[in-house]
């Protein structure tokens, strides 16, 4: 049985990135852990817990393990967990894997610059690895708080299977000793993510494809401490269609902006399980479908195009299948109460078949509901070409068919002979001020009768 996780640091809203790690572990594992990797105090924040935990739960994406709020203790929440990570720290320490490095950053950006300035990879150098006992007793006397670093072995190799990569192979004399404990006694991001992931009982790591070179770290640690080692599936990284990486300007927004405009999760669950991996089915599925069909060999290699089209279409299926209490929780407050009782479901009608976000169902709950009547520009010209005589001719029509639509339209016809689009369009424009829109007997079905008549005497002068 498999046991996957997602492990956000709390420093910012979700975005469309980490909610995809984070839906794919959940489709992938028979349990799903949540854990909170919030070692870094500086920019850790407990209302993004907060936030990452209300934006699971909305996009239908369920923890069988993990915190319920954003109330830290020492299972779910790596800053809980020092004590559990010193025992590790002194079980390396003893082995002779890990030591001090008294290295400051100043130095350390030193050499740093040295090795780039020579063509090499900067990598630490292994200075403090020779320190004698005394010598870090004297560092320390001097009141300098080292960091820990870990001991790679030399001249070794390290290999495996990425579930989505395929074949990896790491050399150690590529790595350099990597700090598994900040100087502030805090537990680095290869340390704990790792040895958490071991005593957490992770048996598949999914995970940005950013994290594949630190892979071979974390599985050093793992092996020097006889630690069990997880399967690691990297997945590719998203970009906007522009080729760009994921930002404001291709689209990507967090899921609390999404949620706020109005997206249904599972417009948002569909479109991100696609996003990288492929289903058979175009149809909506339900999060029980998806991790049904769901599978690891039907990851891509190369990067997913995210495209905000492809949500906005997802959106759009669902509007059109959601049933009549649904879309009337989806409106707005304000929307809700333009709307007379008696019209009500004739309006969620309107809103099903032409509405894709709450704002559009406002925009029609105004048209048809209230004075405010904006005209399109090619509205406009439409009412101008049709022209005077044309609206006398519907103001009479109105008058003989006394709410009829049929009869209005036959009158209309007869009374302009015109047909078609030059029959319809110059209504359309005048009664709702622009060319698209609901069915034209239902929009004079809905239209106050008094309303329906000021619009069209707007054209005559
Ligand atoms: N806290 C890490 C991150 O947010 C987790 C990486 C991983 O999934 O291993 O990037």
């Amino acid at each position: 049985s498999t046991k996957t996780r997602f492990a956000p640091s709390p420093t910012g809203l979700m975005h469309l990135g980490n909610a995809r790690t984070a839906l794919f572990s959940a489709l992938f594992g028979d349990r799903f852990l949540l854990r909170i990797e919030d070692t870094d105090k500086e920019r850790s924040r407990s209302e993004f817990v907060e936030e990452l935990i209300a934006d699971l739960r909305w996009l239908g994406v369920n923890w069988d393990e993990g915190p319920k709020n954003a109330e830290p203790d020492e299972r779910y929440f790596q800053s809980c967990r020092g004590a559990i990570y010193q025992r590790y720290y002194e079980q390396l320490e003893q082995q002779g894997r890990a030591y001090y490095c008294f290295c400051s950053p100043r130095e350390l950006e030193i050499s740093r610059k040295i090795q780039l300035s020579s063509g090499q990879p900067p990598r630490y150098t292994g200075k403090c690895s020779h320190l004698t006992a005394a010598e870090v007793k004297r560092k320390f006397d001097e009141g300098l708080r080292p960091t820990l670093r870990f001991r790679v072995p030399k001249n070794e190799t390290v290999e495996f299977e990425d579930l989505v990569r395929g074949p990896q192979k790491f050399a150690t004399d590529d790595i350099g000793d990597f700090i598994i404990r900040r100087a502030d006694g805090s537990a680095a991001f290869f340390f704990c993510n790792a040895i958490d992931d071991a005593l957490m009982g992770v048996t598949h790591v999914l995970r940005g494809e950013d994290h594949l070179a630190n892979t071979p770290r974390q599985m050093l640690v793992l092996s020097a401490l006889g630690l069990p080692i997880p399967q690691y599936a990297h997945i590719s990284l998203i970009l906007g269609n522009d080729g760009a990486p994921l930002s404001k300007r291709n689209g990507s927004r967090s899921l609390k902006q999404l949620r706020e405009e109005g997206y249904f999760p599972s417009a948002l669950l569909n479109m991100l399980a696609r996003l990288g991996h492929h289903y058979d089915s175009d149809e909506l599925m339900d999060f029980k479908a998806l991790k049904a069909n769901f599978d690891l060999s039907r990851l891509g290699k190369s990067p997913a195009r995210f495209d905000i089209v492809h949500l906005d279409h997802w959106q759009q299926m669902v509007v059109r299948s959601a049933d009549d209490e649904t879309l009337r929780g989806w409106l707005r407050k304000e929307t809700a109460a333009i709307v007379p009782n008696e019209h009500l479901a004739a309006f969620i009608e309107i809103v099903r078949s032409n509405c894709v976000f709450p704002d559009q169902a406002d925009r029609w709950a105004r048209i048809l509901f209230t004075d405010e009547l904006q005209l399109d520009p090619d509205a406009a010209e439409t009412a101008a070409q049709a022209g005077e005589s044309y609206y006398l001719s519907a103001i009479d029509a109105a008058n003989a068919a006394q709410g009829e639509f049929d009869v209005f339209m036959r009158e209309l016809k007869a009374r302009t002979g015109v047909k078609g689009k030059a029959l319809f369009m110059p209504l359309r424009a005048a009664l709702t001020g622009r060319l698209d829109g609901p069915e034209l007997g239902t929009i004079y079905r809905l239209l106050d009768p008094h309303r329906l008549h000021r619009r069209l005497a707007e054209f005559t002068y």
